[in-house]
């Protein structure tokens, strides 16, 4: 497998072999100038690449102990981190030739993405999304639409993410003609956790430019939120080989790792299968995967991209959690002295980096990946805090 003990291709034979064409296209072009070419001219021109990195002063003095520098993914097109993956794969679908861009969403930000990259390309676009999501997400199904998507409302079983997922294959695999899978973070199949890893890569070869820039050295840490895990590793990757900087995935841990909700895959999962490959899954003592909850809809996921399973393995990443109380008060705190409402997922990378900054000299760095912009979560952040926010 690509990542030690974990990533492969388990899945049936008639989606392997549409997950083995797009390993096939992937191979072929990502080394190919052109196409690196294009996928940068989007990234600046289209994304608003490079995202600042911003010293956040006031945090830094207030904290009294290491010196916090923010990389604002946030200042993204869209919002948030997603797009640099969604263009990278649309790209890549055009090149495969694939006039259409399927994807499942849940909380409906992947679907967005996917629906915008659809919309800039002139491609078709169909997103599923469990019949239970879709009366959530009301504004995201109207946004989709809006960018010209077709949104697919399934009806079967529990009518949520799981649901879609399968939906979103089954269509898939009639349509390989036609129809690229664009998958929404480093998790699935080989290719998809290293292809999504190298679109999002970006993140830290800026981050690591920047810093020189800024201070003249590497950072001590990176803090990153992990859901599946693309903003944390492509802030993470260029770092590996750089032994002195300290790497961090915060996970969710919701109500707290002593109870059932949370989504805390790296702290308590086990080594299993789930959507095509082996990584670390949170399991009930039967075996099925368990429910996971968190207060933040981007880290409520069962699994984690195979490569971040290896990177604990080998012990080059250390892995924590912060509970949705912890998230809310760093998501407060930073928008008070900084004047940066940050996403309630990338929150828990802040909130982690508050424990950590207050306890280290001054003369230490910190970069957290602010993976995204918090407007979509204001609303729920004020119901949690007791207040009904009519509009
Ligand atoms: C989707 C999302 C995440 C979680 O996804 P990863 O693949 O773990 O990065 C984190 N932050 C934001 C803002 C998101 O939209």
């Amino acid at each position: 497998m690509e990542f030690g003990n974990f990533g492969g291709q388990f899945l049936p034979p008639h989606i392997l072999k549409a997950v083995k064409e797009v390993e096939d296209a992937y191979n072929k072009y990502k080394d190919d100038p052109l196409f690196i070419e294009e996928f940068k001219y989007y990234l600046n021109h289209y994304a608003g690449r490079p995202s600042n990195l911003y010293f956040a002063s006031h945090l830094t003095e207030d904290l009294g102990g290491a010196k916090i520098y923010l990389k604002r993914e946030d200042l993204n097109h869209t919002g948030s981190h997603k797009i640099n993956n969604v263009l990278g794969q649309a790209l890549l679908a055009k090149r495969m030739g694939k006039k259409k861009l399927i994807a499942e969403t849940g909380a409906g930000q992947h679907g967005v993405a996917t629906a915008t990259a659809a919309a800039l390309l002139n491609m078709e676009c169909e997103i599923h999304m469990g019949a239970i999501d879709v009366e959530k997400q009301a504004l995201n199904v109207y946004k989709m639409q809006l960018l010209g998507a077709k949104v697919i409302s399934v009806q079967d079983g529990l009518k949520t993410l799981k649901e879609a997922v399968d939906s979103a294959l089954i269509t898939w695999s009639n349509e390989l003609e036609d129809t690229f899978y664009l998958i929404g973070s480093a998790v699935g199949p080989s290719p998809y956790p290293m292809m999504v890893r190298d679109f999002q890569k970006v993140i830290g070869i800026e981050i690591k430019e920047q810093m020189q820039l800024a201070e003249g050295k590497l950072p001590d840490y990176v803090i990153a939120c992990v859901g599946g895990g693309s903003n944390a590793i492509g802030a993470f990757y260029d770092f590996i080989p750089d032994k002195s900087v300290k790497l961090i995935g915060v996970e969710a841990s919701g109500k707290g790792l002593h109870t059932k909700e949370h989504a805390a895959t790296m702290t308590l999962g086990k080594k299993g299968i789930i959507h095509g490959m082996m990584t670390k899954v949170l399991l009930e003592d039967n075996g099925d995967i368990s429910p996971v909850y968190s207060i933040s809809a981007g880290l409520d996921y069962p699994g984690v991209g195979p490569e971040h399973a290896y990177l604990d393995e080998i012990k080059r990443v250390t892995y924590v959690a912060a509970t949705d109380e912890e998230a809310v008060e760093a998501f407060e705190y930073l928008t008070l002295m900084e004047g940066i409402i940050p996403a309630i997922e990338s929150s828990h990378a802040v909130a982690h980096a508050i424990k950590l900054a207050k306890t280290l000299p001054k003369d230490q760095v910190i970069v957290v990946n602010l993976s995204g912009r918090g407007d979509k979560d204001v609303k729920h952040i004020a119901r949690y805090r007791g207040l009904n926010i009519v509009d």
